[in-house]
């Protein structure tokens, strides 16, 4: 009998595949930080495109992806972003966009499907021409899948509901969109209708899609211009990472057709063995 140990700790374990390897080897490559990395410009390209954005950033984490956006929309002191009381940014991003960006967080209570009721958003916005003593609200975030509530998929229409209302009182909308394609997927939209009220998107490679390393931030052209200039403040400039960048390129073609047999698969073992107090922090 032959065993195989399938290893469920969490979608970051993947190895990367031989095709990878061999791309990450074979990759051509320059320097990324004075802009001049085919395989990077490649990616970015690629991914901008996908996502319906103008121009797209590589970053090295998905934690450094939702810093940098949220600190380029909140570029003035005194800004506060309204997000989801179970949100990945509030609850597992150490507070950096407080302790590394002065931005304050005001949450609002997130439903079980992953949303936030539009009214409570509505309520949580400042008033601009309020009392001195408030933070300037500049931003929503919204977080797409919603991993802490197992998963769930946002729709396109809610999302362009708070896109709506972002626009009315002034605001930006960013998506954490760590598992954006496992979203599209499950939900058979295309993944830049998905995003497509969103004024920033930050996009793991390493997530569902299966790359070694690697999250993606897309938005306008300023936008990207912008966070360019923070991602090097922040140390995430990197110069020959078109070696990254080749993995990533071949998870994107080769993993995004794959999601939905993942997707039988998780339905089919949460079936069988269900339990809700796991932690994956907790495995050392
Ligand atoms: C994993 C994750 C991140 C952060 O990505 P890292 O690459 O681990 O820093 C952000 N948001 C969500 C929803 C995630 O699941």
């Amino acid at each position: 009998m032959v065993t195989r140990t399938v290893d469920l700790r969490s979608d970051t374990v993947t190895k990367p595949t031989e095709a990878m390897r061999a791309a990450m080897a074979t990759a051509e490559v320059d320097d990324d930080v004075l802009g001049y990395d085919p395989t990077v410009f490649r990616l970015e390209t690629e991914m901008a495109k996908i996502m319906g954005k103008e121009a797209a950033l590589f970053v090295p984490s998905g934690t450094m992806g939702n810093l940098i956006s949220v600190l380029t929309h909140c570029d003035v002191r005194g800004s506060e972003v309204i997000l989801g009381d179970n949100c990945h940014i509030f609850i597992y991003e150490n507070g950096g966009i407080s302790t590394i960006g002065g931005v304050h967080p005001r949450t609002v209570k997130n439903n079980s499907d992953g949303t936030m009721d539009l009214d409570l958003i509505e309520a949580a916005i400042r008033d601009p021409r309020g009392e001195i003593v408030y933070p300037t609200t500049r931003l929503i975030c919204l977080e797409n899948t919603h991993a802490n509530s197992g998963g769930k998929c946002l729709s396109a229409e809610y999302t362009d509901q708070v896109g709506e209302l972002a626009k009315k009182h002034d605001l930006k909308l960013h998506i954490d969109g760590a598992r954006i394609f496992n979203s599209s997927v499950a939900l058979g939209v295309p993944v830049d209708r998905l995003v497509r009220a969103a004024d920033s998107v930050s996009v793991c490679l390493s997530k569902g899609i299966g790359a070694p390393i690697g999250s993606i931030i897309v938005g306008s052209k300023s936008f990207i211009a912008k966070a360019r200039r923070l991602r090097k403040t922040l140390g995430g400039g990197m110069r020959q990472v078109g070696v990254i960048a080749a993995a990533a390129l071949v998870a994107l073609q080769e993993n995004v057709g794959k999601l939905e047999s993942d997707h039988k698969k998780a339905r089919l073992l949460a079936g069988k063995y269900y339990h809700t107090n796991f932690n994956y922090f907790r495995i050392k």
